[in-house]
């Protein structure tokens, strides 16, 4: 394997229909052409950092593994990018099937928390992909 540096890891939602399209908008917006950022892309993204309760497997996939396995190989990654939008994996979640924009939004600031209290060596950022306007609204929490 060739020795390349990897600045950062991004959990997004790997929904690829052309309207949706993350991972592509992603790299043209957020991801400047001098940065190699690893993509963990899986449907619903971050949602399972919201509700480990109800998504177990996509939050210990994480958690437990795909995040620690990145920092132990690439121990120059310094950075997390999250990733939401509209997304439909919220049928998963009882009782939030038809959650709202701003409750999505909620949960991508929750999820952006958790990893920093988990992984406090690395900068967090949170994003909401828009899809009507293909922009990416930034997300504090
Ligand atoms: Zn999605």
């Amino acid at each position: 394997m060739t020795e390349e540096v990897i600045n950062g890891v991004c959990v997004y939602c790997s929904d690829p229909r052309s309207k949706v399209g993350l991972w592509r908008r992603i790299k043209q917006h957020l991801v400047s052409p001098d940065r190699r950022i690893a993509p963990i892309g899986l449907l619903g993204g971050p949602i399972s950092l919201a509700y480990p309760e109800y998504l177990p497997i996509e939050y210990a996939l994480l958690m437990v593994q795909q995040i620690p396995f990145t920092l132990r190989k690439f121990p120059e990654v310094k950075e997390i990018i999250v990733v939401g939008h509209d997304c439909g994996y919220y049928e998963q979640i009882p009782h939030q099937k038809k959650a709202t924009v701003a409750r999505k939004k909620k949960d991508i600031a929750k999820a952006a928390r958790l990893l920093k209290r988990h992984f406090p060596e690395l900068a967090v950022v949170a994003f909401f992909a828009d899809e009507k306007s293909d922009g990416f609204e930034r997300i504090q929490y």
